[in-house]
């Protein structure tokens, strides 16, 4: 399995996530990466990089340390990104927390390092350390930041920020903030002395600060200090300059062995984070990365300098150097196998170190055994799901693909179950296989295999985790692993996988699924919020999906006084696993405003399942399954529309369509075709999703027909663009977009959207990321704020995660303003919605984040929507 590229890319995950020591994931294969394992083995230098989001790590450097250098490299991202913009479709929050902590796993996979989260939530963008730490609580991040360091035992931590507001993003100063102080408080065993049950304090030796902002970065020779730089953002403070003479990294090398450059491997490995938009080209050719001592001894060239990262730091150390040494200056690449004998050698030697490195080391060097001599090794599962009480067939197989001599010793399945499989010792000859067969059942009880972190609640921006040994890890640990034990030359190696189920899709070709436990029966909810206008019942629908055959039980619903569910518990029998039962039920809300939670719970062989299961599914990462709760949130509120035909032209992915039709709205999505030479004048209003003129050609194409639509009386309301889309009229093939969430645009970009002029910049300037910012009306008669809805200030409470983002600065005087707001200490906008009339129709520009509060619920946020769909 280790010579398929794509695969091991997409199992990493799984790899990274076992609970014994791993082996750094990889995603070179054959000689490169046998080289790559024999040097890495020799070398017990470690790093640790600490910035605050997927995309803010230096990725040249790390695959300096990792690819370069072979050291024990890893980034600790504060967040997985949850509170930034989708580029790839709808998903927000957590769900987009999950596919950016998949898009850092293939990332690192790409330039060699390890990766690691704390519990911290992004919330969006701040301008405050202040306002991140109140929101996270320093205590419980700086506790994690403690727990990372000692368990993972840096030499040198690698600052990505400064830790002062000239890093911009408070989440990003607020890291730096908390580096510092667990430099520190790592080794000082007063702090957090609950880790020390499992866990060392530890002392780095050296703390450091990247030069530049992170991603942001100063480049001091050749084209680019690190990954994906840009220049620092115009009207911002300058970066620190960087210190005379202070230690660099030669991130432009170029790796023979490999094939490229650091600065190229870093270009492929940030291109992996699709949902950001920061795919890119390589950059052959020089490049350096420059660092600034902040503790420890001073260093003038190089982060390790002085500290002594051969095996002679560890006691009995200087055995193992010589024997690595010499299987080094004696590696042929044609034959790997010629090494083993030394490997095994070496074997006792490092298992007899009382050091948690060696321990490292150890799990290492049984994989570089099993690397050159071709093994095989996989634990399969027939079907990637099972339900609590089925039966479950798994298959470890081990194939020598050497002439070394290979006998399997036994194998034991870990996880749901930790049990030894009945096997006979066996000799495997050259390309001979051996399998070990498990026939088990999943217990009746078994906990459903959700990511980790969201198996409970999280508590405002903190994710709630309960077991310390889970806390920082990438991703869930597999629901199942096989540990098989083998003889490879007469060592006693052992080798851990995940349990997987491979199989061929007929277009992709391999593709790899973890194995996962999910429930008898999901409880899906097409709709999560279910909103009440006025007082009458409406119908509410709840699906029950089987994952199992002959799925019995019934499904009942929970609300609260006031509210009445009819009936209150419905039957059902599905005969096949895939198939669904919708059933619908009669809720009645009670007649004032008020917000509620319907929970509906199956019952299933006396097991209540309340809980839905989704997929998320992208070529980029592995498939990713959750089980949201099955929660529905019950809005009463008073909302009028007079509109009742809308066309969406639906943009990067929002989740307006639906939250559209809670109004009651007859809701068309506006193919290429409708915006063509569909009957525009049939709609009361179209709505432009978000970011709709970013990605889509055809409404650029048709704007002049979408502005025909309006004077001849239709409503047409744009929500929120970026200001950095592609100019059109630049030549083939230099069409392409600068990245739209870098911050180097902060000169207005005029754009034509609507009938007059006005400009959307880029970048983070232009937004409100306070969701309580206060709300002013210059214009308090402004029909938006009076019809048919009449909006007060409470309209605004309630809102999540921000105002809005990429307000437009510039607008021509026909265009009229309606709210204005600030975020603290910054002055007030009011280009976050303007409107005009043109012809008989009305347009309006509104930047406000509607594709966020609509969809959670936000009544108010309806009432303000519901008046610019009613504009005449
Ligand atoms: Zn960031």
């Amino acid at each position: 399995m280790r010579n398929f590229g794509v695969k091991l890319l997409l199992c990493a995950a799984l790899l990274v996530a076992s609970s014994s020591p791993v082996p750094a994931q990889r995603s070179f294969s054959g000689a490169a990466e046998i080289e790559q394992s024999l040097y890495k083995l020799n070398e017990l230098g470690t790093i640790l990089h600490i910035a605050a989001h997927p995309d803010d790590e230096r990725t040249a450097v790390l695959a300096y340390f990792a690819r370069g250098r072979h050291m024990r490299t890893a980034y600790l991202s504060l967040t997985r990104g949850e509170g930034g913009q989708n580029l790839i479709g709808s998903e927000q929050g957590a769900q987009l927390g999950m596919i950016r902590t998949q898009e850092l796993l293939a990332a690192r996979q790409i330039d060699g390092a390890e990766q690691f989260f704390t519990r911290a939530i992004d919330f969006g963008f701040t301008r405050t350390a202040d306002e991140t730490l109140q929101k996270w609580g320093h205590d419980r991040i700086l506790s994690d930041v403690v727990w990372v360091i000692r368990r993972y035992r840096p030499d040198v931590i690698l600052l990505g920020f400064s830790g002062t507001p000239r890093d911009g993003h408070g989440q990003h100063q607020t890291s730096a903030i908390l580096g510092k102080e667990a430099f520190t408080a790592a080794a000082d065993p007063k702090m957090f002395p609950e880790q020390l049950k499992y866990v060392q304090v530890w002392q780095a030796k050296r703390l450091v600060q990247a030069a530049g902002f992170g991603g942001f970065g100063l480049a001091t020779g050749g084209r680019g200090g690190r990954g994906g730089a840009a220049p620092a953002p115009a009207g911002m403070v300058p970066p620190v300059p960087e210190a005379e003479n202070g230690p660099e990294a030669d991130t432009g090398s170029f790796n023979p062995i490999l094939g490229y450059s650091y600065e190229e491997l870093a270009v492929l490995s940030r291109s992996m984070h699709h949902s950001q938009g920061t795919g890119a080209m390589r950059r052959p050719g020089a490049g350096r990365a420059t660092f600034t001592i902040i503790g420890g001894p001073p260093a003038t060239k190089d982060l390790f300098e002085g500290i002594d990262t051969t095996w002679n730091r560890l006691p009995g150390g200087a055995a193992v150097k010589a024997i690595l040494d010499q299987a080094l200056r004696s590696y042929a690449p044609a034959h790997p196998e010629q090494v083993i004998p030394a490997l095994v050698q070496a074997r006792p030697l490092i298992a007899a170190i009382a050091d948690p490195l060696a321990k490292v080391k150890l799990a290492e060097l049984d994989e570089t055994i099993a690397e050159c001599a071709g093994l095989f090794v996989e634990a399969q599962a027939r079907q990637y799901d099972a339900a609590p009480g089925t039966p479950v067939n798994l298959t470890a197989t081990v194939l020598n693909r050497s002439n070394a001599k290979v006998s399997l010793q036994g194998a034991r399945v870990e996880g749901i179950w930790n049990q030894d499989a009945a096997t006979k010792p066996a000799m495997l000859g050259y390309n001979q296989s051996a399998e070990v067969a498990f026939h088990l059942t999943v217990p009746a009880n078994q906990a459903y295999t959700q990511p980790y972190w969201l198996v409970k609640p999280a508590t405002a921006d903190v994710y709630r985790v309960d077991d310390q040994n889970l806390i920082g890890l990438p991703d869930t640990p597999p629901a199942a692993q096989v540990r098989v034990r083998l003889i490879v030359d007469g060592a006693a190696i052992e080798l851990v996988r995940p349990v997987h189920h491979r199989y061929a899709d007929r277009a992709q070709g391999e593709r790899v699924r973890p194995f996962i436990v999910v429930p008898a029966v999901a409880v899906n909810l097409p709709e999560p919020v279910a909103l009440f206008p006025d007082a009458t019942a409406r119908k509410v629908q709840i699906s029950v999906e089987a994952n199992v055959a002959d799925a019995k039980g019934a499904l009942r619903l929970e609300v609260p006084a006031g509210w009445k569910a009819e009936p209150p518990s419905q039957d059902f029998e599905i005969a096949s696993s895939g198939e669904e039962r919708v059933m619908t039920f009669e809720v009645t809300p009670p007649a004032g405003e008020t917000t509620a939670t319907l929970h509906a719970i199956a019952k299933v062989n006396g097991r209540d399942i309340e809980s839905g299961l989704h997929v998320i599914a992208y070529p980029h990462i592995p498939p990713q399954t959750l089980f949201p709760p099955s929660d529905v949130k019950l809005v009463r509120a008073n909302i009028k529309v007079t509109a009742k035909k809308v066309g969406y032209i639906m943009g990067a992915g929002d989740e307006m369509p639906d939250s559209l039709r809670q109004l009651g709205l007859d809701v068309t999505l506006l193919s290429q075709s409708d915006l063509e030479q569909g009957d525009l004048s049939r709609f009361d209003a179209i709505v432009a999703g978000v970011r709709a003129y970013n990605v889509r050609a055809d409404i650029r194409a048709n704007q002049s027909r979408l502005l025909d639509y309006v004077k001849n009386g239709g409503t047409y309301v744009v929500q929120y663009q970026t200001g950095d889309s592609p100019d059109p009229t630049a030549p083939r093939g230099q069409q392409q977009p600068p990245n739209p969430f870098n911050q180097q645009q902060t000169a207005p970009v005029t754009t034509n959207l609507g009938p007059y002029p006005f400009a959307v910049p880029g970048g983070n300037k232009y937004r409100i990321t306070v969701e309580e910012a206060p709300l002013k009306f210059p214009n308090q008669d402004s029909p938006l704020l009076q019809y048919p809805n009449h909006i007060n200030p409470k309209d605004f409470e309630g809102w999540v995660q921000e105002r809005g983002v990429y307000f437009a600065v510039q607008w021509d005087k026909r265009y009229q303003t309606v709210l204005s707001t600030q975020d603290p200490g910054e002055p007030p906008m009011e280009g976050g919605q303007i409107w005009t009339r043109y012809g008989k129709g009305v347009y309006i520009f509104t930047a406000y984040s509607w594709f966020r509060q609509l969809p959670a619920g936000v009544p108010g946020a309806y009432r303000l929507f519901a008046n610019l769909l009613s504009a005449k």
